[in-house]
């Protein structure tokens, strides 16, 4: 079976064509700067060819033909025609408290997909694009939506309310949500797998640290709890985006520096994090450089990115009353060695000790902690296409 993988953005698409048989990638590209100039396609196949397109592309609808016809292409391309692509899984970030899981998509789901787009006005509505754009040209295909939202929706109520008069979760369902669930789901399962366990049975933190950042609490295989909140901006300090902070900060900015409500939304979202915090880069490669040149600024960006998931650490500890394993995965959780290092930095209280030579790792799976460590620590590689995939192979059988 083959299965194409489509996160469809305002101005991009990425995609990915599975060989379910084997879970192989055949092929994976993106279409960028739909609608803008200089837009562009990228592929490469499994076989190494590669397409690299520059021409105008209009809209969703253009970019997806030419991932099609690249897909297809007769030298470069992987398939002989688009009828063998058997069902198409999407990225989908909010579903709210409509889905718990996957899901095949029909008139219902697209309603429901737009609905709640106002808590999602920058993803919800390409992600609906692809969606529909798909259905056009692959009519022979189903078409499977995945949530980022979904595996957080077994959060218990105390963990998803805010302390806010209870009438806007009622009239706005303005409550916590959580995002990143794949992926969070995928490496909690990959250290199960690791510790030939069953996750039923296990307590584990699962840290998703990339551009994006968030942590979860995964109890018994659900999710516990979860940094994210109402939107990808709680929580953690990300590249750009500033995570937790005292809501009043929001009124005093806005007064203070004359703002509308989008453009302090904008600064908590794009100005923020390590980029506001270093005015280097919102990139850690580049932050770790310049910490070690010396500057301040830079190193109070990486002191203050690492406590902050320190902290959540020790909170999910609590709250799950213990942890078996602690999982680092995305860019910089599989990547950045010294963040690992300082973030698990004097927990030995909470049985979590780190191997440094083990810890001398990136991007593959392995076991981190120190041989007396008593909660386990992992790196693990994200893999969020391929849950699409399975999920998408699941549902239509
Ligand atoms: P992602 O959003 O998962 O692609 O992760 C992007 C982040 O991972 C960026 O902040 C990168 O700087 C970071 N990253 C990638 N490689 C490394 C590395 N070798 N060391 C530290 N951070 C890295």
């Amino acid at each position: 079976m083959k299965i194409l993988v489509i996160n469809s953005g305002s101005s991009s698409i990425k995609y990915q064509l599975f060989n379910m048989e084997q879970e192989e990638v055949l092929a994976k590209g993106l279409v960028e700067r739909i609608g803008i100039d200089g837009s562009c396609l990228e592929q490469e196949a499994s076989t190494g060819e590669v397409i690299e397109l520059e021409t105008e592309i209009a809209d969703h609808a253009a970019g997806m033909e030419l991932v099609i016809e690249s897909l297809t292409d007769e030298n470069k391309g992987v398939i002989t025609g688009v009828d063998e692509v058997n069902a198409v899984g999407h990225r989908v970030v909010q579903g709210g408290k409509s889905f718990s899981e996957s899901v095949i998509v029909d008139e219902e789901v697209k309603e429901e997909i737009e609905k709640w787009s106002n808590l999602a006005p920058l993803h919800n509505p390409p992600n609906l694009m692809g969606i529909e754009v798909c259905e056009k040209l692959m009519p022979h295909a189903q078409q499977v939506a995945v949530f980022d939202t979904a595996f957080h929706q077994t959060m218990p109520k105390e963990a998803y309310t805010y302390g806010l008069p209870y009438e806007y979760y009622e009239k706005y369902a303005l409550r916590r949500y959580g995002f990143h669930g794949t992926s969070h789901k995928f490496v909690a399962q990959a250290v199960a797998q690791e510790l030939e366990k069953d996750l039923e049975e296990l307590k584990v933190i699962t840290c998703h640290l990339g551009n994006g950042a968030s942590i979860t609490a995964v109890k018994n295989g659900q999710s516990y709890d979860t940094s994210m909140g109402l939107t990808p901006l709680e929580g953690l300090v990300m590249g750009t985006r500033c995570g937790d902070l005292d809501p009043a900060a929001i009124p005093f900015i806005m007064e203070q520096e004359d703002l509308s409500p989008a453009e302090i939304d904008n600064l908590m979202n794009q100005e923020s994090g390590l980029l506001g915090l270093s005015g280097v880069s919102s990139d850690m490669r580049d932050i770790e450089q310049a910490a070690e040149a010396g500057n301040e600024r830079a190193v109070l960006a990486l002191d203050v990115f690492s406590y902050r998931v320190k902290k959540y650490i020790g909170s999910y500890v609590a709250a799950m009353n213990g942890v078996d394993a602690v999982v680092f995965t995305a860019g910089i959780g599989e990547n950045g060695i010294g963040i690992r290092e300082s973030i698990c930095q004097d927990l030995e209280h909470l049985g979590i000790k780190l191997d440094s030579a083990k810890n001398d790792v990136r991007g593959k799976v392995q076991e981190i902690s120190a041989d007396d460590s008593q909660v386990k620590v992992f790196v693990v590689p994200t893999n969020e296409e391929l849950v699409i995939a399975r999920d998408t192979e699941e549902l239509i059988g």
